[in-house]
């Protein structure tokens, strides 16, 4: 079995390349939930349906978020009602929103509901929320402070940060499965993800990064910072605001008490060394996941590494 810890649309490419050799029942993909927010009443879980809708092959590529094809006439309506939200949901996706609504007001859990819809959707890859509790991620600007969803789509994350809470975190408890697929896998696979606030928010929740100290699977991480930038995304403001210096060793650093390989990028060969000091074997490929060939390769090398 291999485990995989995810966020967005990062994860979900490498996750593509990572099913054209992992059979989807020994898939068990763990998905940050800190960026869920509520959207007109409805619980929307953005790192989640993209990985759904991209592993069921329904993504909208070009944006890397939502249903291909999706019309936005239910946003349009809203907005004749002037209710212009800093939101982006087109239909299809509402319909996902609004049946995890529905689940959750009837006693389900975020894991059940997210079993529901990957079975609905023709998947057989098991996709975990991170938790079935409350756990949301707040970002600290010099304006104050703001959800990450809000920072990221509202503010075009242009802000410095200054801070990030995850609110629930001392109450979250990893969702059934989370600690016992990573303590059962052979392999743990970090996804290229943004590293606070996608994967940090995942280790933060009690127990998940004791797991992965303590199980034997091999731990492998893609680093999602290439030449001393990230790929997309606000990783930069985020490590930054941190404290954590903005290149692939500097992430290396956050995961360095339990890894065991790193991958990093061909143009980043020359921190192989400063890497390896932290005790984690370094393997050097193209990361830059333009098509389907890089992604296969990337994936071949996080399990062969
Ligand atoms: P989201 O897509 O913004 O929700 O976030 P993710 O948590 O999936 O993370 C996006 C992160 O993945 C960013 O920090 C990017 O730098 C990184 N990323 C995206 N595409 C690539 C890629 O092709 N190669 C590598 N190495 N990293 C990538």
């Amino acid at each position: 079995m291999i485990t995989a810890l995810a966020g967005g649309v990062g994860a979900a490419r490498f996750l593509t390349g990572l099913i054209e050799f992992v059979d989807q029942e020994d898939l068990v993909v763990v998905v940050n939930t800190g960026d869920d927010v509520e959207f007109f009443g409805l619980h929307v879980s953005p790192d989640v349906d993209i990985v759904t809708y991209t592993l069921a092959g329904l993504v909208n590529d070009e944006t890397g978020w939502g249903v291909r094809g999706d019309t936005f006439e239910c946003l349009g309506m809203l907005k004749r009602f002037g209710e212009v939200d800093w939101f982006n949901l087109g239909d299809r996706d509402f319909a996902t929103s609004i049946l995890r609504t529905k689940l959750l007001r009837a006693g389900f859990s975020l894991s059940q509901i997210s079993a529901k819809v990957s079975h609905d959707l023709g998947l057989r890859v098991k996709i975990l929320p991170m938790t079935d509790d409350r756990f949301s991620t707040f970002v600290q600007t010099p304006f104050g402070v703001v959800s990450f969803e809000e920072y990221l789509v509202k503010w075009a994350a242009q802000d410095v940060v200054l801070g990030v809470n995850f609110v629930g975190m001392d109450a979250a408890r990893p969702a059934v499965g989370v600690v016992e697929s990573i303590l059962a896998s052979e392999r743990v696979i970090l996804c290229p993800s943004n590293p606070i606030v996608s994967i940090g928010s995942i280790l933060s929740v009690a127990g998940i990064r004791e797991s992965l100290r303590r199980s034997g699977a091999r731990k492998v991480a893609v680093s999602p910072i290439v030449a001393g930038a990230p790929v997309k995304g606000p990783a930069d403001k985020l490590l930054r605001g941190l404290g954590v210096e903005v290149s692939a060793f500097g992430v290396a650093q956050l995961y360095a008490d339990f890894l065991d390989v790193y991958i990093i990028d061909s143009m980043d060969a020359a921190e192989k060394g400063r890497i390896e000091q932290l005790g984690v074997k370094v393997v050097v490929v193209d990361t830059l996941m333009k098509n389907l060939a890089v992604k296969t390769a990337l994936a071949k090398a996080a399990l062969e590494a």
